[in-house]
């Protein structure tokens, strides 16, 4: 029997991608718990009210506002922020694809802008350009572990007279200038959706130290009854995650770093532009772009030798999958585009990205992804 070239290929991780959620006994000791007292079929109680001051002392807001999932936290946000019909909202044409419906949700209209060279986060040297006497926001993303300079951004947005929204649904427990990621904008949102960093399998949060933000959040979505609830049940299991919340960010920043730094010279492979040194980064996905030396970029921005290499990584047990679209492609009736948005367009057909469950691995599962990444990749 010739058990050589016929034999099927063996994938590097024959088990597949470690899954997510996590087993994790204190997640079930909560959920127990709620059985046990019956919270879990309860309107009210105490785990939302204690899940909420937690959020508020973790992120240094002054409120957290719970609902029921990152998308409709961005659109809330917008509404505390005044936002609505004939007004517009600045965002990056490489984003999460429901920031853009969460502008059109309120009756505003989007007004894209590129993002930086080489990266996945809003260009702000575009930002005085693209602003029109009825534009009133910014939406600034932290995408693939990339961190929005938040700093320079609130001043410039400011000083344009716009509002700032942080969406930071990707990196909840990253440290920028020492403050959380989602406590620097004039509002900032987070997700607790199945695939995020800090899950209930849905979810979401609004954050803010502007009471008059927080208060007409509330008067929108407080209807006699929450229009956008988040559970008992599920304020009872992000408790204990967010208590480790900040060990487990340590753990998958310096796997990502690893595997960044064991692929940087993979010439196919390009790793966005350096966080500053001093921020901490959380990531819940770790990208790259793909430069191939053949074109075959599809008019709608899909990419054939991107998508053979992700099947050829997904044969080896690895959950790597395409970025975002972009929105570059979207009708000019839907949005004022400012500028090219050449390096969204290159986000949008080349970026790679590796879900983060990995990330919380051992040291040879990192070496082991690594040196598969770079045999795939060098093989395609
Ligand atoms: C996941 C995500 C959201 C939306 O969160 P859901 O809870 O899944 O609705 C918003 N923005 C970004 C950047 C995200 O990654």
């Amino acid at each position: 029997m010739n058990d050589g070239a016929h034999r099927a290929h063996k994938p590097a991780f024959p088990a597949g991608p470690p899954t997510w959620p996590l087993l994790d006994d204190d997640v079930r000791a909560a959920m127990l718990a709620c059985y046990a007292s019956g919270d879990w079929g309860r309107y009210e109680g105490a785990h939302s009210a204690a899940f909420v001051q937690a959020l508020a002392e973790k992120f240094q807001t002054e409120q957290a506002i719970l609902c029921a999932s990152g998308t409709i936290a961005v659109e809330l946000a917008l509404r505390g922020l005044k936002v609505g019909a004939g007004d517009e909202v600045i965002l990056a044409g490489y984003d999460f694809p429901g920031n853009f419906r969460a502008i059109e949700a309120v009756g505003a209209r989007p007004v894209l802008i590129d993002v930086v060279k080489n990266g996945w986060t809003i260009d702000l040297q575009q930002l005085a350009a693209a602003k029109a006497a009825t534009t009133k926001a910014v939406i600034a993303s932290h995408l693939h572990g990339h961190l929005a300079p938040m700093r320079a951004l609130l001043e410039q947005a400011h000083s344009l007279g716009l509002k700032v929204l942080e969406d930071a649904c990707q990196v909840p427990g990253a440290l920028i200038g020492g403050r959380p990621a989602g406590s620097w904008g004039d509002v900032g949102v987070l997700s607790f959706g199945g695939s995020k960093l800090l899950t209930a399998g849905r979810g979401g949060a609004i954050l803010t130290s502007q009471a008059d933000v927080a208060q007409r959040i509330r008067s929108f979505t407080f209807r006699g009854n929450e229009a956008y609830p988040l559970s008992e049940l599920q304020a009872a299991v992000l408790l204990p995650q967010l208590d480790k919340l900040a060990a487990r960010t340590h753990t998958r920043a310096v796997a990502a770093a690893r595997l960044i730094e064991e692929l940087r010279d993979v010439s196919k492979l390009q790793a966005g532009p350096a966080n500053d040194p001093a921020d901490l980064s959380a990531f819940y996905k770790v990208a790259w772009r793909y430069q191939t030396a053949e074109g075959g970029v599809q008019p709608d921005c899909s990419n054939p030798s991107r998508d053979r290499l992700i099947c050829a990584l997904q044969a080896e047990g690895i959950a790597i999958d395409a970025g975002f679209r972009g929105f570059n492609k979207r009708s000019a009736n839907r949005c004022r585009v400012v500028g090219e948005l050449s390096q969204a367009q290159a986000a949008a057909e080349a970026t790679l990205v590796l879900h983060h469950p990995i990330l919380l691995q051992n040291q040879e599962q990192t070496a082991l992804l690594a040196a598969t990444i770079r045999k795939v990749v060098t093989q395609a």
